[in-house]
């Protein structure tokens, strides 16, 4: 069976006290699930990584992830964080140019290269990011600015495998708008078809991310060649969360195809 992944998007929501509580309301609720094919990561601010970590006692089933890092590996980088910082303190995966920070840190295609090539370093699944503005699809651009997105992105990337891929149009993100089902499917049998032709490889995990949520989900999942989902609004709601971690569950075996 294909692995599954779910990524609860804390961004900049949640003082200490929240991130805890949410935590010891949620890990007992998951004691009962069958872990086998799914791995889960929570992805708090920077700041609640050590706390959230200690919660996780070193599961290998829900993970500690990390939204963003710097591309090099140390230096004079006043505020930054590296991929070794990360992996020291047990993160095993990080989030790779989410969409908000290509528009507000203006991250570009070269720096996200080296980013990921840095999580690979330190033994850590990246999570890249791609999706469309609404402009872009409007114009009929989508396509083609996914496929710049991920073939820059990854370019020089040898361990292609250990790389996860995460759908986020720019337009379902945080607004309530997530993309109809048909949408989901052409886009994620596309980006399929790119790592097949550049990689040689259908063994990377696509995962849909926006505006998913304990309604739409369980659709969202069962769309072909979807191993998961990257949970903003929805997972910062303990009860909305347990909802989407069980739609995950309950996917039909084979929708995440080669
Ligand atoms: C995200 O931040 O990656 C995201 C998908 O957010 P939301 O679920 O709130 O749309």
């Amino acid at each position: 069976m294909d692995k599954k992944y779910l990524i609860g998007n804390w961004k900049m929501y949640k003082t200490i006290q929240e991130a805890t509580s949410f935590m010891q309301h949620l890990l007992p609720q998951l004691e009962a699930i069958d872990r086998s094919s799914f791995t889960l990561f929570i992805a708090p601010a920077f700041v609640h990584l050590p706390a959230i970590g200690a919660l996780l006692n070193g599961s290998t089933f829900m993970q500690l992830g990390a939204q963003n890092c710097h591309h090099e590996p140390e230096g004079a980088f006043t505020g930054e964080v590296s991929a070794a910082m990360l992996a020291d303190i047990g993160v095993g995966g990080v989030l790779i140019g989410h969409s908000e920070r290509r528009i507000y840190q203006k991250e570009d295609h070269r720096l996200l290269a080296k980013k990921v090539k840095r999580v690979l370093e330190k033994g850590m699944q990246p999570f890249l990011c791609c999706g469309e503005s609404l402009e872009d699809r409007r114009n009929g651009r989508h396509k083609a600015v996914v496929q710049q997105q991920i073939q820059e992105s990854l370019d020089g990337i040898k361990e292609i495998e250990k790389v996860a891929i995460a759908y986020e149009p720019v337009w379902a993100i945080g607004t309530g708008e997530v993309a109809c089902l048909e949408v989901i499917e052409a886009m994620h049998s596309f980006i399929k078809e790119i790592l097949w032709h550049q990689y040689g490889s259908k063994n990377v995990p696509i995962l849909y991310g926006g505006s998913c949520n304990p309604q739409n989900a369980k659709a969202i999942f069962n769309c072909p060649n979807v191993a998961g989902g990257l949970i903003g609004g929805a997972s910062l709601r303990v009860d909305d969360f347990i909802k989407i971690v069980t739609a995950l569950l309950e996917q039909k075996d084979g929708t995440n195809c080669n």
